[in-house]
């Protein structure tokens, strides 16, 4: 933060940190939505906070397949009970979970990684929910695992690690990533739906010795 930021009144300099903490979010930008917010009703405002503390006090992810989910109880929720857990797609996050089943092209369940390895950004394996998946894998009910992680240097890692721990030790499971329809640097969320149908249809075995 710029030193020129002390001399705004507290309640603003707190506003921008907390912008600044969003992804994409820089320190101009920061500034820039603080700002609007200052000349925003008061009404207007109370909405976007009460809609922020709605998602952090209702909703929760679900221990299983780590999907957003209101039961926060629960070990599982109604989305793994409704999906056939034989076939399990991995992906980075929730919006590609949902781009996904929006298509309509994968009948089977979800997990969600909730990110991609990036060791530049100090993202290990460990910051992600692996464990969460290595545990459904072992229930012994999955036949294939589709890596659906995003064709950039991070999903792309993200992928071969996940192809090289799971081939190591279930020699039973199918391991397939989704074809290379998708334009290489490109996100899952922006993906259009042909495109992604496509990319899962002519989705390809991963070959043990890559
Ligand atoms: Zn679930």
């Amino acid at each position: 933060m710029t030193s020129g930021n002390n001399s705004l009144p507290v309640e603003v300099q707190k506003l921008i940190i907390a912008f600044s903490t969003l992804p994409g979010i820089g320190p101009k930008t920061a500034q820039r939505l603080s700002y609007f917010v200052l000349s925003q009703n008061k009404e207007e405002t109370l909405k976007l906070s009460e809609a922020l503390i709605e998602v952090k006090e209702n909703l929760s992810f679900c221990k299983t397949c780590c999907f957003i989910t209101s039961d926060k109880n629960s070990e599982s929720c109604s989305y793994c009970y409704e999906k056939d857990s034989a076939q399990i797609c991995v992906v980075e996050n929730v919006i590609d979970a949902i781009t996904i089943e929006m298509s309509g092209i994968h009948k089977g369940s979800f997990h969600v990684l909730h990110g991609a390895i990036s060791p530049i950004n100090g993202i290990g394996p460990e910051k992600l929910k692996i464990e969460e998946l290595m545990k459904r894998i072992n229930r012994g009910e999955t036949k294939e695992i589709i890596l659906a992680t995003n064709p950039t240097l991070e999903g792309e890692a993200t992928g071969m690690y996940l192809n090289k721990i799971i081939s190591e030790n279930y020699n039973n499971i199918k391991l397939t990533k989704l074809a290379r329809g998708l334009a290489s640097g490109t996100d899952l969320e922006y993906s259009d739906f042909n495109t992604l149908s496509n990319a899962f249809q002519n989705r390809t075995s991963i070959d043990e010795t890559n």
